[in-house]
């Protein structure tokens, strides 16, 4: 009886029309993917928003609502967008860390020329190139959020 009905009508109780919006993008073997989407937008949204778009870019708009979906479902507070800002201190964290290697391997290598130099004047060089690779991280780091017209 139930055979046929895609998970959006299936959970809304209602007959599943051939052209039903839902169907090709929330099959009834996965409900849970309907049941979070519904929750967090509501299914006359979605409906409506998978409506408006070509139908070539349904299957990734409804991907992308199921996933955004099920991050609020996971952080009420943030979302994804919690998971964007944890990536983004991930390559802040990996960028500035590169940074003191190069400032490090450029050290090594001046003082492998010059091996007569001081000891004060390798930290002081470090210090220095460390600096520069910090401030070239913050410039990335900016230019990375204008471009992308995040926040
Ligand atoms: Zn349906």
């Amino acid at each position: 009886m139930n055979s046929g009905r895609c998970a959006a009508c299936r959970y809304l109780r209602r007959r599943c029309a051939p052209d039903c919006i839902f169907s090709p993008y929330f099959p009834s073997n996965n409900p849970q993917r309907f049941v979070s989407v519904h929750r967090i937008y509501g299914a006359s949204n979605v409906g409506k928003l998978l409506q408006q778009l070509p139908t070539h870019l349904r299957a990734e708009a409804a991907d992308s609502l199921y996933f955004e979906a099920q991050c609020r479902v996971e952080d009420p507070i943030y979302g994804c967008v919690g998971l964007v800002f944890l990536l983004q201190q991930q390559i802040h964290d990996a960028e500035s860390q590169l940074a003191k290697t190069l400032a490090e391997v450029a050290v090594l290598k001046s003082h492998a020329k010059h091996p007569q130099a001081q000891q004060f004047e390798a930290e002081s060089d470090f210090n220095n190139l460390l600096q520069k690779q910090l401030d070239n991280v913050a410039n990335l780091s900016f230019s990375n959020q204008a471009t992308s017209g995040f926040m």
